[in-house]
């Protein structure tokens, strides 16, 4: 393959995967699959979580293309290629800068706030129906986010934790005394 056709198709699969990624949290994660999905958006102390089975099969199927296309087709290797880059970002957001499993880094502005915010109110609802913000790169302003919440909640769509980040205060609190 030419290099101006791997880097459309590296692109092409990187934003293919946001999409893909906010159907299936949309649909599979907070659909038939919630079994796995739904320990990620309840308080816990594990180091992991049962959702991360879904990266675990993910995974599993990105090393049969890597394989299947290393053998038949360039394009197919360089889509599983473009697959495992936004594998890379949506851990480096999602595990990283929002839930804080690999470093301590809270941003203070700009778009890496509004993807956290975003994904705080994603985690703001409570069991799988209704929510906010399936996506983990693009992530829409707050404002909007927070008034979508509330017609859901009015529309009884959805239902609210009663202060998302009270709780996690309390839960913070929670562990400094057990420590103590
Ligand atoms: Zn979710
Ligand atoms: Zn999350």
């Amino acid at each position: 393959m030419s290099t101006p056709a791997i880097i459309v198709t590296v692109a092409a699969a990187v934003i293919g995967m946001e999409l893909f990624a906010w159907w299936a949290h949309r649909y599979v994660m907070h659909g038939w699959g919630w079994a796995w999905h739904r320990d990620h958006h309840e308080p816990h102390d594990r180091a992991l979580e049962k959702n991360d089975l879904f990266a675990v099969v993910f995974g599993a199927m990105v090393v049969t293309m890597f394989a299947v296309g290393y053998l038949y087709s360039d394009l197919l290797w360089w889509t599983a290629f473009g697959i495992t880059v936004y594998g890379f970002i949506y851990t480096f957001i999602h595990d990283g800068v929002v839930h804080q499993r690999y470093f301590r880094w809270v941003p203070k502005r700009g778009y890496a706030k509004r993807l956290v915010q975003a994904h705080k109110l994603h985690h703001a609802t409570i069991g799988k129906e209704g929510g906010v913000s399936f996506g983990f790169v693009f992530a829409a302003r707050p404002e909007r986010l927070k008034a979508e919440l509330k017609r859901q909640c009015e529309a009884g769509i959805a239902q609210v934790r009663s202060s998302s980040l009270e709780a996690d205060r309390a839960r913070q609190e929670a562990r400094e005394i057990a420590r103590v």
